[in-house]
């Protein structure tokens, strides 16, 4: 199964794709996270893309589609993948059409995170501060500037996503705003019995 998580920052991808990941055995490809461990490596890749996350912008298309294409080529992802954070514009959403179509391929869904704005600043500050009472690094945009830049991105930049997958069939929308295990019940009902 091919699946997209869309959602604004905060919204709870990654909580769920964790959850998926377990009950569908296929790999969780976040761009965030490999473009942090890109930065934490200092890869060429990570040079140019450690600015731009920092305040909080979105990184090149031309960057992300590039390891996007070499991740889907690996063989974890042959039988299915969830991709996080991915694609984030329209010309990235064109580029994995292209992609797939390449090999045969197409998605079977696009699961789209409602949640109120308001309480998005909240979850992020409480990340936060849940992270630091951990010992762990604070991630460098999760502060309130740059968590307001990552807004406005998402409102600009990837909110048509979710009109390009509801022309093409393939947009459902569930509550991001209910509990977390809420959220699970409703995503696996949305992707009906493959995963029941
Ligand atoms: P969030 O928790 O805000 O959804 P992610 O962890 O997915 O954030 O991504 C963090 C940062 O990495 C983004 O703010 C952006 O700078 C960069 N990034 C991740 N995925 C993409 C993408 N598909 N296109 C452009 N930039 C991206």
């Amino acid at each position: 199964m091919r699946l997209i998580l869309l959602g604004p920052p905060g919204a709870g991808k990654g909580t769920q794709s964790a959850r998926i990941v377990e009950r569908l055995g296929i790999p969780q490809l976040s761009t965030g996270d490999m473009l942090r461990a890109a930065v934490a490596a200092g890869t060429p890749v990570g040079v140019m893309a450690k600015d731009v996350m920092a305040r909080g912008e979105l990184v090149s298309d031309a960057l992300v589609i590039g390891i996007v294409a070499d991740r889907i080529e690996q063989a974890d992802a042959a039988r299915g993948f969830i991709l996080d954070g991915f694609p984030r514009t329209v010309p990235q959403a064109e580029a994995l059409d292209h992609m797939l179509a390449e090999k045969g391929m197409r998605l079977d869904a696009v699961i789209e995170l409602k949640v109120d704005e308001k309480a998005l600043v909240a979850r992020i500050a409480k990340r936060a501060a849940e992270t630091a009472s951990r010992g762990e690094p604070v991630r460098k945009d999760d502060n309130p500037e740059a968590f307001q830049i990552r807004l406005s991105a998402y409102r600009e930049q990837t909110s048509p996503l979710s009109e390009y997958y509801r022309g093409r069939g393939l947009l459902r929308v569930t509550d991001g705003m209910a509990p977390i295990d809420t959220v699970t019940a409703d995503i696996t009902r949305l992707l009906g019995a493959e995963v029941a």
